[in-house]
C-alpha cells in the first residue's frame, strides 16, 4: 500500500482565500479585526509562532501587536496587559502564547481574557461551549486537525459521516488547549473517541491503544514518541506535535511526534512536520479573529457551518 501524504500546506493556501475573502467582507460592513498577542519569555517554538502569525497578519493586511514580556513577569503583571488588550478596540482577538514560566497560573490568566476576544477557547465559558458541541471559537489546532482529516475524506471519497461514525479516533495527549479540543470535536462527528495519556503509557505502552486507532491523532510534544509498531495498516495518522530538534551541524529544525520515516510507508495516510496541522492553525487563528471582530460588533453567529458535519459557528469551507 502506497501511503498518502496529506499536504497541510496546499489546504492552508486554499483556507487563506476564503479568509481574505472574509477579511474584505468584513471591511465592506465597516469593521476592522486586530489579532493580539504576549509572550512571557522566549520559548523557541513561540518565537517561531508569532513570527509565523505575524507575517500572516501582514499579509492579510490585518492589524499585529505582539507584546514580549520578561521571564520574571509576575502573574498579576500579565494579567493587566491582558486587561488592557480586552478594552483596546484595535484587538479582536487575544492570544497567551504557551508555554507561560511556571511560577504563572495560567488559567488565571485565561479567565482574565474578555471571552469574546478569546480566540483559542482558553477561558473556562468558551472551553464549556466546546465541550458542549456549542463552541463561539473552534480552537486552531483542534480545528486544523480536523480540517485537514474532512478534507482528505473528502479528496479520497470518503462518506464522512460514515467513516466518523464507525471510526475509532485516538487522541495521545490531553493538554487543555490542543488533545481535549480534539476530543470534543471528534465527539461532534459521532465518533468514538479515545483519550490516551502519558499515565497510560508508563502503565502499559501506548500501542495497545493507538493500534485499535483508524485514526491516530497524536499531540504529546514528545518527538519521535509514535513508532511502525505503534500503528494499525489501515490507520490516518495526524501528527500535531512541533518539536525543536538539533542536527549534527547545530541547526534547529522541527520535528513532530511521529517517527515519520518508519510509519509513513505502514499507514493508510499522514500529515507531514513541518508542512501538515501547523500552516492550517495560523489561518484558523486569524479566521477567529475576523469572527471575534463580528461578535464583538453585535453580529449573530454566521449560520454556514464549516462543514455539513460542524455544528459549530466558522465561516471557512473545507475544500
Ligand atoms: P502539553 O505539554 O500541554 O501537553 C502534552 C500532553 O501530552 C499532556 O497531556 C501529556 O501528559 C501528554 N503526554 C506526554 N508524554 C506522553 C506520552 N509518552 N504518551 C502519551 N501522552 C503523553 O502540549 P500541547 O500544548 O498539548 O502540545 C502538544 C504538541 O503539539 C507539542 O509538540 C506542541 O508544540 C504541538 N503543537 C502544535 C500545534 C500546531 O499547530 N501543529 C499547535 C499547538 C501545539
Amino acid at each position: 500500500m502506497s501511503v498518502e501524504v496529506i499536504d497541510g500546506r496546499a489546504a492552508a493556501r486554499s483556507l487563506q482565500r476564503s479568509l481574505a475573502d472574509e477579511v474584505e467582507r468584513l471591511r465592506d460592513d465597516g469593521l476592522g479585526a486586530g489579532l493580539a498577542t504576549i509572550m512571557v519569555g522566549h520559548d523557541f517554538s513561540s518565537v517561531a509562532y508569532e513570527r509565523r502569525l505575524r507575517r500572516l497578519a501582514a499579509e492579510l493586511d490585518l492589524p499585529f501587536l505582539h507584546t514580549t514580556l520578561p521571564v520574571s513577569t509576575a502573574g498579576a503583571q500579565l494579567v493587566e496587559v491582558v486587561a488592557e488588550l480586552n478594552e483596546s478596540p484595535a484587538v479582536s482577538g487575544i492570544l497567551v502564547l504557551r508555554p507561560l514560566p511556571g511560577h504563572i497560573d495560567e488559567a488565571a490568566v485565561f479567565r482574565a481574557i474578555d471571552p469574546r476576544k478569546d480566540i483559542e477557547a482558553v477561558h473556562p465559558e468558551n472551553a464549556g461551549l466546546l465541550a458542549l458541541g456549542v463552541p463561539r471559537f473552534v480552537p486552531s489546532t483542534a480545528a486544523a486537525a480536523f480540517h485537514l482529516l474532512d478534507t482528505w475524506l473528502n479528496s479520497a471519497g470518503e462518506d464522512r459521516v460514515d467513516f466518523y461514525h464507525r471510526s475509532l479516533i485516538v487522541v495521545v495527549g490531553r493538554s487543555n488547549n490542543v488533545g481535549k479540543p480534539v476530543v470534543s470535536l471528534g465527539y461532534d462527528r459521532q465518533a468514538t473517541v479515545q483519550s490516551v495519556d502519558e499515565w497510560a503509557d508508563r502503565a502499559t505502552g501506548i500501542g495497545r491503544h493507538t493500534r485499535r486507532a483508524d485514526v491516530l491523532i497524536v499531540a504529546a510534544g514528545r518527538a519521535g514518541l509514535i513508532k511502525a509498531e505503534h500503528v494499525s495498516e489501515n490507520a490516518v495518522v495526524i501528527d500535531v506535535g512541533i518539536n525543536p530538534c538539533e542536527d549534527v551541524d547545530g541547526r534547529v529544525h522541527m520535528v513532530g511526534d511521529v517517527d515519520y520515516a518508519s510509519v509513513a510507508p505502514r499507514v493508510r495516510a499522514i500529515t507531514p512536520v513541518p508542512g501538515g496541522v501547523g500552516p492550517i492553525t495560523d489561518v484558523w487563528l486569524m479566521h477567529n479573529t475576523v469572527l471575534a471582530a463580528r461578535l464583538l460588533a453585535g453580529h449573530p453567529p454566521p449560520k454556514a457551518p464549516l462543514t455539513a458535519l460542524h455544528p459549530a459557528p466558522p465561516l471557512l469551507e473545507a475544500s
